[in-house]
């Protein structure tokens, strides 16, 4: 079997799958269009199925220590009239 793999794309995705074919024995190579990264400074929101992956590719520990739980999550209208509320 050929374990070379080529991944387009280094956003989430594919440092995500990248990462993955790396802990399942393939030899990936990474290609990404952009020349830098860039920080946008921004949040970001994962869910439960989120953490399983990372869990997997065993940087959910990592995550955990620099954010952290949310017990609901509510869905505004444009003008903060509350539409709906999860437990999360
Ligand atoms: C404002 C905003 C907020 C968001 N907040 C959240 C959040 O809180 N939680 C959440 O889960 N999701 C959030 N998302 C969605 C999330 O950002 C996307 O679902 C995710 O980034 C998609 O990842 P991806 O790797 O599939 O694609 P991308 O992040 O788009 O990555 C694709 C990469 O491929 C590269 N590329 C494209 N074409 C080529 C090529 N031909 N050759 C080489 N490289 C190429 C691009 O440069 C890019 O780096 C948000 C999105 C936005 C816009």
């Amino acid at each position: 079997m050929n374990k070379r793999i080529a991944v387009i794309g280094g956003g989430i995705g594919g440092l995500g799958v990248a990462l993955a074919l790396q802990k399942l024995g393939y030899s990936v190579t990474l290609y990404e269009k952009q020349e830098k990264t860039i920080e946008l400074g921004a949040g970001i929101i994962l869910g439960a199925n989120a953490m399983v992956a990372l869990d997997f590719l065993q940087l959910g520990d990592a995550i955990r220590e620099i954010g952290w739980t949310e017990k609901f999550c509510s869905i505004l209208t444009e003008k903060g009239k509350q539409l709906t509320k999860l437990h999360l």
